[in-house]
């Protein structure tokens, strides 16, 4: 047989579509694992560059991008990124190996089971009755809020699946202004509209204020609106706060509202006996959205919406596909789990296993003990200032300040002081050493936000950047 080199082979050399072309179809795959291999090598190597910038149209040019009529070579396809797991990537890459849908335990048996079991040990970390909880995967974050304010209407109202918002009177939520996003999204998709999702504020380190919060519901009340659904942020995407999830239940219970934490970013510290106290109350919440893949380094994307009440989710995401639902099957039909929600994805259960619930509380709480560490070098160093200290999660927020506008009265300091931060971050892009993104928020100029989750990071690395920024900072 004449050997084809990987330059020569096209995607109809492989099978299916050639059914004898196991050979060249494993000279492409070691191919590609060779690839990924080297990139692993590459990046774990702290001599690489950080980044390697190109402007949009100069990458363009470096990589083939162009889908052509034909079918490219196979060689130029295998040419080709956050702290990787690699038990989680070896089962992203056993996962899409297997490329099965989960609706059905027929087709999925392993997958639904690991997702039950990945399930289980979550409701167990919230604090919750195991054989009466609930919940899914989804594809991200934002879409498990989607869900849970979807759940939390049916559970209210749930003639409304069939009628639509018509038969609704004027639903409105609460979140914090601190809040992610995707709470305000989720009310536009589900039509409850932005303007009925009210921005509760927040005290100086970004955590909701109670108060404010049930006078809020109490006006809305009287305005004639229907209060239903509160989130409270357990780890705030910007200052890692976490909402007094107790003083939130109990107003909840108060008025009679669903309570739904997001704690997309903070749920992997239910997992640490040590710091599990920032979310205490969690298990009095009706949902809860985990993102495994933030703080627990699981791939993208893995990220789960969990209820305390079973059977919510699927009386509310049922559609009954004749196609895939029959009830006649020799099986227990409520493992079949695809109608729970519109979407299901693979679960992390290989890495929580390879971890073992230990794996995870060393993991965080040496975390907190490195942002301890930051936040110490950079109350100790001139010209650093932490915007929210101490931090109150992974998420330390600072601003260097150059000692030329040390002596500026606070609003000119202020004024000068919104430009810095960009200016150290494109010094920084460019040298390719560290890469730290920032942002201005509320009154507050642009300030850098680092987040101290990935495994990877020692106390030199803090030591590098904390010098490096001040030495940036000087020299602008
Ligand atoms: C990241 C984040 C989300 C959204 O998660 P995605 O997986 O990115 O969709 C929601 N809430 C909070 C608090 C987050 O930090």
């Amino acid at each position: 047989m004449d050997e084809k080199s990987l330059a020569e082979l096209k995607y109809s050399d492989l099978i299916p579509h050639k059914p004898d072309g196991w050979d060249d179809t494993e000279k492409f795959l070691r191919n590609v694992m060779e690839v990924l291999l080297s990139y692993l090598k590459q990046q774990s190597d702290r001599n690489t560059k950080i980044l390697e910038f190109h402007h949009p149209a100069e990458m363009a040019k470096l990589i083939e991008m162009e889908i052509p009529d034909g079918g490219e070579n196979l060689e130029t396809l295998v040419k080709i990124s956050c702290g990787l797991d690699l038990v989680s990537m070896a089962g992203e890459w056993l996962t899409a190996t297997a490329n099965t849908n989960m609706f059905t335990y027929e087709i999925a048996p392993v997958f639904i089971l690991m997702e039950k079991e990945v399930m289980k040990k979550m409701w167990e970390a919230i604090g919750w009755d195991t054989e009466k909880a609930d919940g899914i995967f989804a594809p991200g974050g934002a879409i498990a809020n989607l869900y849970a304010m979807l759940a939390a209407r049916h559970h209210m109202y749930p003639r409304s699946k069939h009628l639509g918002v018509s038969d609704l009177p004027t639903l409105c939520t609460f979140t914090s202004e601190d809040s992610h996003y995707s709470i305000k999204s989720a009310a536009a998709v589900s039509g409850i509209g932005t303007d009925y999702c009210f921005n509760i504020p927040v005290d100086s380190c970004g955590r909701m204020i109670p108060e404010a919060l049930e006078a809020k519901i109490v006006q809305c009340k009287k305005d004639g609106l229907c209060p239903f659904f509160v989130s409270a942020t357990a780890g705030t995407t910007v200052y890692g706060a976490w909402d007094p999830i107790e003083k939130i239940a109990d107003i909840c219970e108060r008025h009679k509202l669903w309570f739904h934490v997001d704690a997309a970013w903070g749920g992997g510290v239910l997992l640490s006996p040590e710091h599990r106290y920032k979310l205490s109350g969690i298990e009095r919440a009706n949902s809860v959205t985990w993102n495994p893949h933030k703080l627990m380094g699981a791939l993208l994307q893995c990220s789960a919406v969990l209820l305390r009440q079973d059977g919510i989710l699927f009386q509310c995401n049922q559609m009954s596909a004749d196609y895939l639902f029959m009830q006649d099957k020799p099986y227990d039909c409520s493992f079949d789990t695809g109608d729970k929600a519109s979407d299901a994805v693979r679960p992390a259960q290989r890495h929580l296993q390879a971890m073992g619930t230990d794996g995870f509380r060393r993991q965080i709480n040496q975390s907190f003990d490195l942002t301890a560490y930051m936040a110490e070098q950079l109350r100790k160093t001139e010209g650093y200032e932490l915007v929210v200290d101490p931090p109150e999660f992974l998420n330390v927020c600072f601003w260097y300040i150059p000692q030329s506008i040390r002596g500026f009265d606070e609003k000119e300091k202020m004024a000068r002081l919104e430009k810095i931060a960009p200016k150290i971050k494109a010094k920084m892009m460019e040298k390719g050493t560290t890469m730290v993104g920032y942002q201005p928020d509320k009154q507050r100029p642009n300030f850098f936000r680092m987040i101290l989750s990935n495994q990877a990071i020692t106390t030199d690395d803090i030591d590098f950047l904390v010098k490096e920024i001040a030495e940036i900072g000087e020299s602008l």
